[in-house]
C-alpha cells in the first residue's frame, strides 16, 4: 500500500450520541481537557459511550508540554511548567461527577522533575480510588527512566491495569523514540510491575513504521518473558510532515492475524489490534470483557 495516500479504511465518522454529548459538556464546564478531544481521537464515540461495557476516557496529567521529544508523537517539548497541586482531586472529582467506569490516566514524561511525576500520578489513582473504589484505573506510565522506586509507587497506589508502552520492535526504538527511551527499560518496568503485584500489565505497538513481522513476533515473546498481560496494536499514522514518515499503511488483515498470534499462540489476556485502535481504545470494555471470559 502506498504511504502517500492514506487508505480507506483509516476513515471513521465523526463521534455522535447522547453520552458523547453529556461527557463532553461536564468536561468542559470543568474546564477539563482529555487525550481524547485533544488528539482528535477518531475513537470517541465508540470509547466514550461503551455500547457493551464501560466507556472509557484518558486523562493526561501534569501538562501538555514533555521533558522529551519522540519522532512520532505531536506533544510539544520543552518549557516545563510548575505542577499543578490540586490536579490529582480535581481530575478525580469530574471522573466521579461525570460517572466514568473506567478511566485511562496518562502523562507527559517529566525528566526534569525530582521523582519524574511518579508521586502526582500515584496520588491521582488514590484520589480517584478515594471517591469510589469501584472506578476502574487504568494508568499509562512513563519509563521513569527504569527506576524500580519510581515505578513502585504506582503500584503501591493500586491502579486496576499498569500500562506502559514499548511503541515499537527493538531495532526501531531510536529513531521512533526518544533517545531516553528504549527496549530494555521499558521491558523492565513491565516486568517490575508483573513481578511485584497482580496488577494487570499492558503495552502498545505502532504498525507501520518500518518494522518486520519476525520483529513484531520477537517482542511479543519478549512481552509474554515479562509476563505482559494485555497488548495492543495501532496504526502509525503521521502527526505532520515535520514527524516521522509512515513506512506503509498495514492493512486490516494483518492487524487481524497478530490479534490471532497474540491471543492464540501467546495466551495474552486479550489484544486489541486494528489501524484506529489506539492503546486505550474501549479499554473499558475488553478489560471488562476478558475477565468475563
Ligand atoms: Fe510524546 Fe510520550 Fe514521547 Fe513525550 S514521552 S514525546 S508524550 S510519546
Ligand atoms: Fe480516548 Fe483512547 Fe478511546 Fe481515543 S482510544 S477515544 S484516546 S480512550
Amino acid at each position: 500500500m502506498s504511504r502517500s495516500r492514506k487508505p480507506d479504511w483509516l476513515k471513521t465518522a465523526p463521534p455522535s450520541g447522547e453520552r458523547f454529548t453529556d461527557i463532553k459538556r461536564s468536561l468542559r464546564e470543568r474546564d477539563l481537557h482529555t487525550v481524547c478531544e485533544e488528539a482528535n481521537c477518531p475513537n470517541m464515540g465508540e470509547c466514550w459511550s461503551g455500547e457493551s461495557g464501560p466507556g472509557t476516557a484518558t486523562f493526561m496529567l501534569m501538562g501538555d508540554r514533555c521533558s522529551r521529544g519522540c519522532n512520532f508523537c505531536d506533544v510539544e517539548t520543552g518549557g516545563m511548567e510548575a505542577l499543578d497541586k490540586e490536579e490529582p482531586a480535581n481530575v478525580a472529582d469530574a471522573v466521579a461527577d461525570i460517572g466514568l467506569d473506567y478511566v485511562v490516566l496518562t502523562s507527559v514524561d517529566r525528566d526534569d522533575l525530582p521523582d519524574q511525576g511518579a508521586g502526582h500520578f500515584a496520588e491521582t489513582i488514590r484520589e480517584i480510588k478515594r471517591r469510589d473504589s469501584d472506578i476502574l484505573v487504568e494508568c499509562l506510565i512513563p519509563d521513569f527512566r527504569g527506576e524500580p522506586d519510581l515505578v513502585r509507587k504506582i503500584i503501591d497506589a493500586e491502579p486496576d491495569v499498569l500500562a506502559h508502552n514499548i511503541e515499537t520492535v527493538d531495532r526501531l526504538q531510536w529513531p521512533v523514540r526518544d533517545r531516553r527511551a528504549g527496549y530494555e527499560q521499558s521491558l523492565s518496568v513491565l516486568r517490575q510491575a508483573s513481578r511485584e503485584s497482580d496488577i494487570f500489565t499492558k503495552t502498545s505497538l505502532m504498525l507501520g513504521v518500518g518494522e518486520y513481522a519476525h520483529e513484531v513476533y520477537q517482542t511479543l515473546s519478549d512481552l509474554r518473558q515479562v509476563s505482559t498481560d494485555i497488548v495492543t496494536f495501532g496504526q502509525y499514522l503521521q502527526p505532520s510532515r515535520s514527524h516521522l514518515e509512515v513506512s506503509e499503511y498495514v492493512h486490516p488483515d494483518v492487524f487481524d492475524t497478530w490479534q490471532r498470534v497474540a491471543e492464540e499462540e501467546f495466551d495474552f489476556q486479550y489484544c486489541a489490534s486494528g489501524p484506529m485502535v489506539r492503546s486505550s481504545y474501549r479499554a473499558g470494555e475488553l478489560f471488562v470483557e476478558s475477565q468475563l471470559a
